[in-house]
């Protein structure tokens, strides 16, 4: 798995950080960024879910 996020498209909403704590978080303006690119089994399914719940399309996750 690999695990990216577009901070020029991120809109600070932080479903990403609620949703998968390990893989994101937030810098000080709310920004994502991205805590591991390549998430371990426990992380893949919440990963899998903020790239679908990311309201401005930012998190791209591929297999
Ligand atoms: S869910 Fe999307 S818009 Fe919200 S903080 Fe994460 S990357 Fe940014």
């Amino acid at each position: 798995m690999r695990v990216t996020a577009d901070r020029e498209v991120c809109v600070g909403a932080g479903l990403c950080a609620m949703t998968a704590p390990g893989v994101f978080d937030q810098d000080d303006d709310g920004v994502v960024t991205v805590l591991t690119a390549d998430p371990g089994d426990e992380a893949r399914a919440g990963a899998r879910e903020a790239g679908m719940l990311c309201p401005s399309g930012a998190v791209h996750v591929t297999e």
